[in-house]
């Protein structure tokens, strides 16, 4: 795909995206974070010059070596994996925009020492397994209002800005559809809470239509 083309196909996706998010409210804004992970630094580079921002990575060291590799530009990092207790410090050094995928207690308590050490706070989301499937990371439904709660309460360092989830894996349309009703219903009556991240290539219209403000694009974005 030539710079043009690449760029007409992108605005197609943010035409998609728009009406989703239209045929919610006109107040309703939906911020695309570009997922990186099956991409290099050079088709990153290539998205960036039609005006895309924000990127998510899901393994740490591939956000460490394209962070590095692309710092002279201006861009927004989401870290959308899960995080292994012994990638903590190596996640902070980046100092990422988002982490998305805050999924346990025992995350929440860690990863509140090490930015006390480092005398940082880092914005984050709780990862919601809504649709309570056993390949998944994230709280369940029934404890993630609480869990929320104790966080915000016990550790000072961490911004809790909302939540995150991905749609459940299911042909079923009115399966996906209620994972992520259960995920906005949550995070509808969370304190102080502005995003709600749901939605991936596959699904991301039918998430917008279900609340969500912000969504993941992978495989759309970067056209494969
Ligand atoms: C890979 C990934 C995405 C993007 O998936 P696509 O289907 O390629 O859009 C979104 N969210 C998370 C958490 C992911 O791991």
């Amino acid at each position: 795909m030539t710079e043009i083309e690449y760029k007409i196909y992108i605005d197609d996706v943010i035409r998609r995206v728009e009406t989703a998010r239209l045929s919610v409210s006109g107040h309703h804004i939906v911020k695309i974070v570009a997922v990186s992970k099956y991409s290099t630094s050079r088709e990153i580079e290539k998205l960036y010059k039609i005006g895309q921002r924000a990127y998510g990575e899901n393994k740490v060291q591939d956000l460490k070596s394209k962070a590095n590799k692309l710092e002279e530009l201006p861009l927004e990092w989401h870290f959308i994996g899960n995080l292994q207790k012994n990638k903590i410090n190596n996640l902070l050094d980046i100092n990422p925009t988002l982490f998305q995928a805050l999924d346990s207690l025992e995350l929440a308590q860690e990863l509140q020492k090490k930015l006390l050490a480092k005398d940082m706070t880092l914005d984050c989301l709780l990862q919601i397994n809504s649709a309570h499937e056993e390949s998944k990371h994230g709280f369940m439904p029934q404890e993630a209002t609480s869990s929320y709660k104790e966080i915000l309460e016990s550790c000072p360092n961490i911004n809790l800005k909302g939540v995150m989830s991905i749609g459940a894996h299911s042909e079923d349309k009115a399966i996906i559809k209620k994972s992520f009703e259960t995920t906005y219903e949550i995070y509808k009556n969370l304190p102080n809470a502005t995003i709600c991240s749901m939605g991936m290539s596959g699904d991301f219209e039918l998430a917008i239509e279900c609340g969500s403000n912000m969504v993941r694009l992978g495989s759309l974005m970067f056209n494969k």
